[in-house]
């Protein structure tokens, strides 16, 4: 199957980089920081839609995107975070975790990528990254989940 997040290749590289490990899945860090801590936490299996997943596997990649969620909303300030399945074009089952902010980019509906997108300097982006990864670390020691670092 022509996957980038099975294949892990330059198509995937272009979008996001690296930042976590877990059980279930893998967190990425978007390339297009528009909304700023936007991550993508995908499952480690390739399967395609929800229902597909093994019940043990569900309620452990879920768990998995709530502490992604709770760490972008803590580093990014925001007062909504936006979880989204789509994969018509990459079926692969990932989530967007897209941190809103009241009255700012976006607010009040679906995030879009048909606008401008915003690529940080490097040092920037890394620095965005490893803000996300320690309140991230943090969460996976109270709820005891397993996070390893990829940044
Ligand atoms: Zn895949």
């Amino acid at each position: 199957m022509d996957c980038f997040y099975c294949k892990k290749d330059e198509r995937q590289a272009a979008l996001m980089t690296p930042l976590a490990e877990m059980t279930f899945s893998d967190v990425f860090l978007f390339r297009d920081q528009k909304h700023r801590g936007r991550c993508v936490v995908a499952l480690k299996e390739h399967k395609d839609e929800i229902w597909q997943l093994s019940d043990e596997q569900r309620a452990g990649f879920f768990a998995e995107v709530s502490a992604a969620a709770e760490a972008v909303s803590e580093y990014a300030h925001a007062d909504k975070i936006n979880c989204a399945i789509y994969g018509d074009l990459v079926s692969h089952f990932h989530v967007h975790v897209v941190p809103k902010r009241k009255g700012e980019l976006q607010w009040g509906g679906p995030f879009t990528d048909d606008i401008e997108k915003v690529f940080l300097p490097e040092e920037e982006f890394l620095e965005t990254g490893k803000g996300i990864l320690a309140v991230l670390e943090k969460i996976c020691v109270k709820k005891q989940l397993h996070v390893a670092s990829l940044m």
